[in-house]
Formats: structure tokens, sequence, C-alpha cells
């Protein structure tokens, strides 16, 4: 990739077919073309303050605080780890390997590493820059579902007491989010309440399967119930697909924020779904970034093959009849956030679908551009009602911030 395929400053790109002068100077979605799947992109080697230019931060003309609730953090012990793991091709996790190893192979790793595990140095900049007041922060993908049991329980913890320290500098710019490691369910439960009740932390971030297993399973519900009882949402976060699923989507390579990243999401949300976990645990809250991984667009017809044809013609034991349909679920159970996505029709569009008190603002720092998120969500013709919901109350009242 070269340093002009993702320098926004000096793009010169045709605005393309995305074209939409709701997001001037270069159009997110062409440029996105570029960046070969990965959302760790070189991006984030380039990110910073200058993305921010051009967007007037002006904190006392505004009636609202802009909290920003998907923004990535990874203490250096893990990424170390990742780049060992991923330069020896860990065969159990490819998709890690392969995405993180091209990051990894890239100039400037070193800044990288430094800028994702910053807290307060950096990060405060290109909020400061781009008029962000909170980054909700939380363990990125894959987080600690690539260790084996006893050491991914370990590192969530240093992890979570890393991060509640970070935030306790500056506590009026910062909240976070618990890792949990999901390979040993109770401990992740107990991993939960001790963020929540001890840390500070305003629930917990999951990236997904775990090594090539899903939530849906009931030996996983321990840490649903868990947060249900301390009313502590889970971040669903995307990673690559799992083993099972990676095969056809390598050759482009398709696995990473391109797509891959909202196949495996969006397939997990489904399971979770389908289920019945939202039967057992109905006050459970699920947030799910990148405008709901596709599912508020696919959600009625999903509806109508679940009454339709799963239910009337499958012979899975799992398709069973849930008390509700799966569009209601999603409706009441889920909110979305718009990290990585900008483009001013899918926003509405998932604005319309899940209703103004269901859609959260995020930008994905330091994967994606937070001047470009903030310039797209000011442009949405919204009310200011609305405006408020999506960049503040619906985050105060989802995180309990
Ligand atoms: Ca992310």
């Amino acid at each position: 990739m070269k340093k002009s395929d993702i320098d926004r400053s000096t793009s010169k790109q045709s605005a393309g077919p995305f074209s939409d002068h709701s997001i001037p100077k270069y159009s997110a979605l062409h440029r996105r073309s570029f960046i070969k799947g990965a959302a760790l992109s070189a991006v984030a080697l380039q990110t910073g303050i200058a993305n921010a230019t051009g967007v007037a931060p002006a904190p006392n003309k505004r009636d609202y605080k802009r909290i920003a609730v998907e923004e990535s953090w990874m203490p250096p012990e893990i990424f170390d780890d990742i780049r060992d793991m991923a330069s020896a091709k860990a065969a159990d996790e490819p998709g890690m390997a392969m995405l993180w190893g091209e990051v990894m192979r890239m100039p400037g790793t070193n800044k990288f590493r430094e800028i994702i595990s910053d807290i307060s140095g950096h990060r405060l900049g290109v909020m400061d820059a781009t008029g962000i007041d909170i980054q909700l922060l939380s363990l990125t993908a894959p987080g600690v579902q690539i260790y084996e049991k006893d050491k991914a329980v370990a590192m969530a913890r240093l992890a979570n007491d890393r991060l509640a320290d970070g935030i306790k500098a500056k506590p009026d710019r910062f909240a976070g989010l618990a890792a949990v490691a999901p390979q040993d369910p109770g401990e992740a439960a107990k991993e939960l309440e001790r963020g929540v009740t001890k840390l500070g932390l305003k629930g917990a971030i999951i990236n997904s399967h775990t090594k090539g297993e899903y939530l849906d399973d009931p030996k996983f519900w321990a840490i649903f119930e868990a947060a249900e009882a301390l009313k502590a949402p889970i971040y669903l976060h995307p990673r690559t697909p799992s083993p099972d699923m990676i095969k056809p989507f390598i050759d482009y390579p398709l696995e990473g924020a391109i797509w891959g990243f909202a196949a495996e999401a969006g397939l997990h949300a489904l399971r979770l779904i389908l289920s019945g976990v939202f039967d057992k645990y109905p006050n459970l809250t699920i947030v799910f970034g990148h405008l709901g991984e596709g599912l508020p667009f696919w959600i009625s017809r999903i509806d109508a093959q679940y009454n339709g044809f799963v239910l009337k013609r499958s012979k899975s034991p799992r398709a069973r009849k849930l008390k509700r349909s799966p569009r209601d679920y999603f409706m009441d159970n889920f909110v979305i956030t718009t990290s990585g996505m900008n483009w001013h029709d899918e926003v509405m569009f998932g604005h319309k679908v899940m209703g103004p008190d269901k859609i959260l603002f995020a930008v994905d720092h330091p994967f994606e551009p937070a001047g470009e998120a903030v310039e797209a969500v000011d442009r949405l013709p919204l009310s200011a009602v609305d405006l408020k919901k999506l960049y503040q109350t619906n985050a105060e009242r989802v995180f309990s911030l």
C-alpha cells in the first residue's frame, strides 16, 4: 500500500459511485477499497491530529457532548504477543495471523504500538482536535481470545487493571469496557463483575468467536447472566471469521474490515438471537458496531425466513420456536453504533430502522479518522434532539456514564 492511498490530506481520488455531498473532501467508502480489507490499515500509522483539520471543536457552542463508544486500545503486552503469534502464523488463528501479520510488516509498527496503547497522550490530542469529549475504550480484536485459558484469564485482568488506571488519570475524558476471557466463562463472569463494581468499567467487550466457538453455546451464558444482573452491556465486536469459515475469504483478501468482520459478527449475532439467549436474559443489551454489521438491512428477510422456512422445514434440533421473532430481539436487545460507517445514506437508514434511541456515535480510533466521523455526523439531517441522542444521551443511558 502506498502512502498516497491512505493519506487523506493529499487525496485526489474521484468520489466514485459513492459520492455524497455529506462527505466532503473525499469518499470514505472509495478510500476504503484501497485498504485491502484490513481495519488494521496503515491509517493507524498516519492517523491523528492531521486527520482532524477542518473540524472546529467549539465545545462551548454545542449543547451536547460527543461520546465515541468503540475506541480501540491494547496494552503493549498483548500487542507483543499478537506480533509474535502472527509472525509464527499461529495455525489455529489463520485470520489473526494474516491480518496482524500484514500490519506487523508495515513500516511504523512501533509507532502504531505506541498509539494504540496510549490513553492520554496522542489519543487526547486527536480528541481535542476533533471535538470528541469522551472516548469509551475497549481492548480491540482479537483481544485475549487468542490465548489458552489460563493466560487469557490473566491477560484480561492485566488489561482491565491497566485500562482502569489510565481512565483514572482523565476520568472526565475516558471510560472503558472490561475485557473478559470466554475460554473460562465462570472467570469471565467474575471479571466482568470486578470490572464494573471495582474498576468502574461500563460493560464488557467480546471480540466475536473464541477459537471458533460462539456465545450461543449455553456453556458461555454465565457471562450473560452476570451482564444482565450488573446492567452491563456487552459490545460484540468483530474479528476475522472463525477457522471453519475463513477459507473462501482469503484470496482477495476479504477476511478483514472489508467484509469478513461483518460476516463473522453478523453471524454471531444471529446465532445469539436464534439460541433463545434473550428469552432467558430479556434485559441483556448487546452493542453492535458498524451500523449493526448489515443486520438492519437484512432484518425483515431474516424474520420472514425464520417464521417461514426455518420453523416449518428445518430439521435442525436448534431451530426452535422462540417467544418472539428475530426482529423483536434485534430491536429490543441490540443498539448499533456508527463505527467506521460515515456514509450519510447508510447512517440515516440505520437511524430509521433502529430508531433515534438505538444508535450511538463511534469512530473506531485509531483505525478510522475521527475528523471524518465527526464531520459526517454533524452534517446528518437530524433534529437537534436526535443529534444529541446519537452523540451523547444514548451512550450515557446504555453505558451508565
Ligand atoms: Ca473496532
